[in-house]
């Protein structure tokens, strides 16, 4: 079977970068996860170029300022530089999800929406089907689903064995599928013949939205990885 070949990963920030300090706004306190940089270095070295989409609502629940996710931006990106890794285009929803005096003004970027998607495709010319996604949220991985991205990935790290729980998955194999119709409205039939005990290959199902079908053949793949080392592993496999 002929894999896609990824160009873009999408990265959720706390939790799969760095570590959750839940509403983090001090620049101090920025510490990359254990395997990260290496494992950037590694993906960006196959030409992938990597982006990070974040919800930041601390911002919009008044929390900190812009200029404080700013300030833990640069810093991260500073971190990364030392692995020679350099970020593409960073996007992040900073709204409250329930904001207290228009709760019907809801945002259309906070993940699993896909505006921040929206917005990076169009500014880099990118092509879902050849783009990955990797969070620590079920969230994160709805949004690589509605955004029809070739892979999305849930990483052990953060909040990931909490959301695995909720997904009734487990962390057992190093890269286990599961099904993305439990991760979004979109429901997708999977065709099951094509999962291996692993895992690990492609999978064809059709995608409906509210019924219709939508991308008929929409090849997306839904994995678990323990950490971000494996998915890179994973990932650099698929690249061959
Ligand atoms: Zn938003």
């Amino acid at each position: 079977m002929n894999h896609t070949k990824i160009e873009a990963l999408f990265v959720d920030r706390d939790g799969t970068l760095i570590e959750d300090k839940h509403y983090l706004s001090d620049p101090q306190g920025v510490q990359l996860l254990e395997h990260v940089g290496e494992s950037l270095q590694k993906i960006q070295a196959q030409g992938i170029k990597i982006f990070i989409v974040t919800n930041q609502s601390g911002i919009g629940r008044g929390y900190f300022a812009e200029s404080d996710f700013f300030a833990c931006q640069k810093e991260l990106e500073r971190q990364l530089s030392a692995f020679d890794v350099h970020i593409t285009d960073t996007a992040f929803c900073p709204h409250d999800p329930n904001p207290p005096l228009n709760p019907k003004d809801g945002c259309t970027c906070r993940k699993p929406q896909i505006g921040m998607w929206e917005k990076i495709a169009k500014e880099h010319h990118l092509d879902a089907s050849k783009c990955a996604m990797i969070g620590d949220k079920k969230e994160d991985v709805g949004f690589g689903v509605n955004a029809g991205f070739a892979l999305s990935c849930l990483v052990a790290t953060g909040n990931g064995l909490n959301h695995a729980e909720k997904l009734g998955i487990t962390f057992k194999n190093e890269a286990s599928i599961f099904s993305a119709s439990l991760l979004s409205d979109i429901e997708i039939n999977i065709d099951k013949t094509s999962i291996s005990e692993h895992g690990t290959s492609d999978i064809q199902c059709t995608r409906k939205i509210n019924g219709v079908n939508d991308k008929t053949g929409t090849k997306t793949q839904c994995m678990s990885a323990q950490t971000f080392a494996d998915f890179a592993k994973h990932l650099l496999e698929k690249q061959s």
